[in-house]
């Protein structure tokens, strides 16, 4: 087995670290990854990532540098953040937050203080941590309100958003979440946030990658702050970037650094622009609607067994889905499906009656398997598995389990990756 780009001298160095990288390598090509937040990233981000880069030290933007030597960052950091104005179209980006999280940290220190109210999706909703929830810094720091989705529908209630935020006045309205199979609707955020005098960010980590590639509306031009990951649908490292619209700009950069954040990642701000170049490339629109055709046909696939999809469906890479009537718990599922060879989370639904450590479903992506070259047709073998899974689990037949491994890994043999050469 052999990890790409290959590693001879962290072989030779240090065996211990590299055979648990190549067994993680090798895990991820014998796997269908339908972790919804996850990737394959190219070899080009790969080599990027594991550059010279990672050693130079850079505080401060392009141009206004605290150290020497930045001949060669400031035009790396300058291609990535033209190029994230370019595939998205926003005024403005900064490519120097360290994650997602952070990334959302800098836009409630540019516009709100602590204690001021904030309205964000409910986690078990499909929100993110850092939208307001109770355990996170910004639940604790900040006064949160929240949103959810209707019981009937599965989709966000916006007439509760629009009444959350007419009787509370938060200063940031978050719309975006980890657990939402629908498109959201950013013009009617706006003008909600318009209302109310909020600033509205959309968090698009999830979907950032559809929306490069015009498989999700965009919300430039609705949301003042955008802030995304760069490595679920986008395809890139693990890294975020935060765009905004001219005037809240300054605010934005003046929050990650100084404030936030010391010397940003270059190897990583290099790598975000190699993939933001993929995302401009003529491909990845086929790409990030080929992600949601996948997912549509899983869903299709899986409803015709009987699987209950939270909202019916998906509109995007993302599908939830509620095992109540399957008899399985989303755990004990999540954890036998990873026997089978297929890789994904134990989730909360919507008004899960159960608790968050042993919730009622499970969250399938499907912008890995996209990656890789599964198309539609493959999907319903793949809900095969899920079901026959889901059967096995509940009844503990360990064997059945070992069948399907075999047979997934079989089936992925003809779809290399680019981070491993089998
Ligand atoms: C993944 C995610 C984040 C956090 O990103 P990290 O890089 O894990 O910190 C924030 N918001 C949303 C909506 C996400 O899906």
């Amino acid at each position: 087995m052999t990890h790409q780009p290959a590693i001879p001298t962290l072989s030779a160095n240090d065996p211990e670290i590299a055979g648990l990288v190549e067994a993680e390598a090798a895990r991820q090509h014998d796997k269908i990854r339908l972790i919804a937040s996850e990737n394959y990233v190219s070899r080009a981000v790969l080599e990027a990532t594991g550059s010279v880069l990672t050693n130079k030290y850079s505080e401060g933007y392009s141009g206004r540098r605290y150290y020497e030597g930045q001949q060669n960052v400031d035009p790396i950091e300058d291609l990535a953040v033209a190029r994230a104005k370019a595939v998205f179209g926003a005024d403005h980006a900064n490519v120097q937050p360290y994650s997602g999280s952070p990334a959302n940290l800098a836009a409630y220190l540019a516009f709100a203080r602590p204690g001021d109210t904030v309205l964000g999706m409910a986690l078990p909703a499909g929100g993110h941590l850092t939208h307001g929830w109770s355990v996170s810094a910004t639940g604790k720091w900040f006064d949160p309100v929240r949103y959810g989705v209707r019981k009937e529908t599965g989709r966000i209630d916006l007439d509760e958003v629009r009444d959350l935020a007419r009787e509370h006045r938060p200063k940031l309205i978050f719309a975006g979440g980890t657990a939402i199979p629908r498109t959201i609707d950013f013009p009617a955020f706006a003008e909600i946030a318009r209302e109310v005098d909020a600033v509205l960010v959309a968090d698009i980590a999830h979907i950032a990658g559809l929306v490069a590639g015009g498989a999700h509306p965009s919300p430039v031009g609705h949301a003042q702050v955008i802030t995304t990951t760069t490595h679920k649908t986008l395809r890139g490292p693990r890294g975020a970037m935060i765009m905004t619209d001219a005037e809240h700009a300054k605010a934005i950069d003046k929050a990650v650094f100084p404030g936030l954040q010391g010397g940003p990642h270059n190897h990583t701000t290099a790598a975000i622009a190699v993939a933001l170049g993929e995302a401009a490339a003529p491909g990845f629109q086929s790409y990030a609607h080929d992600i949601v055709a996948n997912a549509r046909a899983l869903a299709e696939a899986l409803l015709e067994r009987g699987f209950d999809l939270v909202s019916g469906g998906t509109d995007n890479h993302l599908l939830l889905v509620d095992l109540t009537n399957k008899q399985v718990g989303g755990k004990p599922a999540a954890q036998a499906l990873d026997r089978a060879g297929i890789e994904l989370n134990y989730n909360t639904v919507p008004f899960d009656p159960r608790k968050p450590f042993d919730p009622s479903g499970i969250r399938l992506g499907t912008a890995a398997i996209t990656t890789r070259g599964l198309r539609p047709e493959h999907q319903p073998r793949i809900a095969e598995w899920i079901e026959r899974t889901v059967t096995a689990a509940a009844r503990e037949d360990e064997g059945a389990l070992e069948t399907i491994a075999a047979e997934v890994r079989e089936l992925l043999g003809a779809f290399p990756i680019p981070g491993y050469v089998a």
